[in-house]
């Protein structure tokens, strides 16, 4: 590697952006932040360690509030929705054979 290419590596490192942590508000490099394609910046508001305590802490509330953790639940909620969507197409494919005859 020549000295160019060291310097240029430098540059890049100094350059990274950085984003304040809304939980803990220290102000970490984007990296420390998960991606999330939502926000405008591409990554979360709150820094690794604290999402993962948040999440960690809101799973431990919606099982209190749901009986169940977060991933069954949105799961169970996926297959509701999926057997609704069948339902509206049998009422679909019905109202055409009724037509039909
Ligand atoms: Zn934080």
């Amino acid at each position: 590697m020549n000295e160019e290419s060291i310097q240029l590596e430098l540059d890049i490192e100094i350059e990274e952006p950085t984003k304040q942590c809304r939980d803990c508000y220290r102000r970490k490099p984007l990296s420390g932040f998960n991606r999330d394609r939502r926000k405008t910046d591409g990554r979360q508001a709150y820094c690794r360690p604290c999402d993962n305590e948040r999440s960690r802490q809101y799973g431990e509330w919606f099982r209190r509030e749901h009986g169940t953790d977060p991933k069954s639940a949105w799961r169970a909620a996926r297959k509701a929705a999926e057997e609704a969507v069948v339902m509206r197409v049998d009422r679909l494919q019905f109202d055409l054979l009724e037509e039909a005859s």
